[in-house]
C-alpha cells in the first residue's frame, strides 16, 4: 500500500501592522524601554485574535484528492515544522515578504524537499523567483493547484503551471477550515464571492492580478457555505471581496438569501453604496456590522492623478453620513501624499474626519507596488527612494517607511504633516469617543482605534529614524530599461 504524499502550504508574516505592530528599528537598537513595549504589544496584538487565516491557502488545501494530504503552517503563529517530512512544499509568496520567502525555499530544497512558489510575486515577476523554486505557479491557482498535485502523485511534476484564462468562480468549489486552528484567528468565516475589478485605480493590483471583469461564485454555493462555516464558527463574518457592492443586483440578491441566517458580518465596499439605497438597507438587515471603504484620497486633483474615479470627491461627505445612519460602522481608508495632495490636505482630511464622524480612520502612506502602474510611472520620474530593481525593498509596514518622494511636498515637511495628522486623529480620548459613538461593533470600533494610536506611534517614530538614516539624495534617478 502507497503512504500518502504530504504536502505543507506555508503563509509568511509581514514586517509590522497587524501581524504585530513592530519597529523598523527599535528592536535592532540595544533593548530600550520602547522595544520591550513594542514585543509586549505585538503579543498581545496576537493573542487578541487579529489575525484572519490566509484565504487563499484555504482554498488550495480545500482540494482532496486520493494519495495526498495537505496542511497548512501559518508562521505568523507557528515555526516552520522542520522535524516532519514533507514532499512538497507551497509557499505564498507576496512582494516585500519574498526574501524571506526566498531564503525559506532555499533551505528546504537544500534539504531535499521540492518547493513550489506562487501567489501574486510569483505571478508578476516569475523569473526572479525561479532560482529558488522547483515549481512555479502563475496566476489563480484554484484549477493549477489540482493539476500540480495530480503531477505529484504519478511523479511527473513540472517547472511551470500557468494558465491562459482566470478560473470560472461559477463552478462548485467548497471551502473548507480542517487545516485551520480556530482560535488562533479573529474569525475562521471568510468568505469570497467573486474576484476581478473593473476599476483602474493606478496604486493597486488587484484589477492587474485577477482582471477587469466581475466573476462570481454561484449564490446557492456561498449560502451553503455560511451554513456550515457558521457550524463550527459562530463568531463573524468576513466578505473578502474588494467591493462587496460591485455587482448590486448580485449582491441584492446574495444578501436577501443570507438574511434568515442571522449571522453578523463585515467586509469592503465603495462608498457608492451610499447611493445605492436598497442594497445598503438589505445589508444592514443582514447583520452587517462594519465596512471598509476606500476613500483614498478628498482631493480631486488627486483621484484624477489615480484613476480613482467611480465616486466624485464632493459626494464622499453624503454617502459616508447614509451609510453610518443605516447602521453600519464604517472604516475609512485614505492615502495621503497622492499626486494631488499638497501641505492643505491633513486640515482638509481633518475636517473631512470630524464632519463624517468615520468609526476608523485609516491614514496610509502611498505604497508603490511594483506591477502596478503608480510603480512604472515614479520609476520613470525618478520619484523612488529605493532600487526599482529591488523589488523586495517595496515591501508593507504600517505607514512606516517613505518608499517615493511625493509630487508636490518636500520629503522632510511630508514626513513632518504626516507625522502631525496622525498624532492629531489617534489619541486616546478620541479612540474611546470613537468607540462609544460607533453605530455598531462599538468594542471592535474602540479596539482598532486604540491598536492605530499606538501603530501610528511607530509610524511617527520609524520615519524620523529614516529621515536620519536616509539622506534624500538616494532618490534613485530614471531607471533605464
Ligand atoms: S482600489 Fe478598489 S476600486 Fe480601485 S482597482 Fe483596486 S479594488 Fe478596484
Amino acid at each position: 500500500m502507497h503512504s500518502s504524499k504530504k504536502v505543507l502550504l506555508v503563509f509568511l508574516p509581514s514586517e509590522s501592522g497587524v501581524d504585530g505592530a513592530r519597529s523598523l528599528y527599535s528592536e535592532n537598537d540595544n533593548i530600550s524601554i520602547l522595544s520591550c513595549f513594542n514585543y509586549s504589544l505585538r503579543t498581545i496584538i496576537k493573542q487578541s485574535q487579529f489575525a484572519i487565516p490566509p484565504l487563499s491557502l484555504m482554498i488550495l488545501s480545500s482540494i482532496e484528492m486520493e494519495g495526498i494530504e495537505q496542511s497548512i503552517c501559518d508562521m505568523r503563529f507557528e515555526e516552520f515544522p522542520f522535524q516532519k517530512s514533507w514532499d512538497l512544499v507551497g509557499i505564498s509568496v507576496q512582494t516585500g515578504m519574498a526574501k524571506n520567502a526566498f531564503a525559506l525555499a532555499d533551505t528546504l530544497r537544500s534539504l531535499g524537499i521540492s518547493v513550489v512558489l506562487g501567489g501574486p510575486h510569483v505571478t508578476l515577476f516569475a523569473e526572479s523567483c525561479r532560482p529558488h523554486a522547483d515549481v512555479l505557479v502563475l496566476g489563480e491557482a484554484d484549477d493549477l493547484w489540482k493539476k500540480v498535485l495530480t503531477d505529484l502523485t504519478t511523479g511527473t511534476l513540472k517547472h511551470l503551471y500557468q494558465s491562459d484564462s482566470f478560473p470560472d468562480l461559477a463552478l462548485s468549489r467548497p471551502v473548507m477550515k480542517t487545516s485551520l486552528r480556530k482560535n488562533r484567528y479573529f474569525t475562521t468565516n471568510l468568505i469570497q464571492t467573486g474576484r476581478g475589478c473593473q476599476h483602474s485605480c493606478d496604486f493597486c493590483n488587484v484589477h492587474v492580478l485577477n482582471g477587469h471583469s466581475l466573476r462570481r461564485r454561484a449564490i446557492s454555493d456561498i449560502v451553503n457555505e455560511v451554513v456550515r462555516f457558521k457550524m463550527d464558527d459562530r463568531r463573524i463574518f468576513f466578505f473578502v471581496d474588494d467591493s462587496i457592492n460591485a455587482d448590486p443586483i448580485y449582491a441584492l440578491d446574495l444578501f436577501r438569501q443570507l438574511t434568515p441566517l442571522k449571522i453578523r458580518w463585515f467586509g469592503q465596499a465603495t462608498t457608492t453604496l451610499g447611493q445605492q439605497h436598497e442594497l445598503l438597507e438589505t445589508f444592514a438587515r443582514s447583520g452587517c456590522q462594519a465596512l471598509l471603504v476606500g476613500i483614498e484620497s478628498i482631493e480631486a486633483t488627486s483621484r484624477n492623478a489615480h484613476k480613482k474615479n467611480q465616486n466624485k470627491a464632493g459626494e464622499l461627505s453624503l454617502a459616508i453620513k447614509t451609510i453610518r445612519n443605516a447602521g453600519i460602522s464604517l472604516y475609512g481608508s485614505f492615502i495621503y501624499g497622492l499626486d494631488g495632495d499638497t501641505l492643505e490636505t491633513p486640515a482638509a482630511i481633518l475636517d473631512f474626519i470630524s464632519d463624517t464622524r468615520l468609526d476608523v480612520p485609516g491614514i496610509n502612506i502611498l505604497r508603490p507596488i511594483p506591477g502596478t502602474r503608480v510603480f512604472e510611472r515614479l520609476r520613470e520620474e525618478g520619484r523612488l527612494l529605493f532600487d526599482p530593481l529591488d523589488i523586495t525593498a517595496y515591501r508593507y509596514t504600517f505607514g512606516q517607511e517613505m518608499l517615493y518622494s511625493p509630487k508636490n511636498i518636500p520629503l522632510d515637511a511630508f514626513i513632518e504633516s504626516y507625522s502631525s495628522l496622525t498624532r492629531k486623529i489617534f489619541t486616546i480620548k478620541k479612540s474611546i469617543a470613537r468607540g462609544i459613538e460607533a453605530p455598531r461593533s462599538k468594542p471592535a470600533v474602540l479596539l482598532f482605534n486604540l491598536f492605530y494610536t499606538h501603530l501610528y506611534n511607530l509610524s511617527r517614530h520609524d520615519l524620523q529614524q529614516q529621515l536620519k538614516r536616509k539622506p534624500m539624495e538616494k532618490t534613485i534617478l530614471p531607471y533605464d530599461e
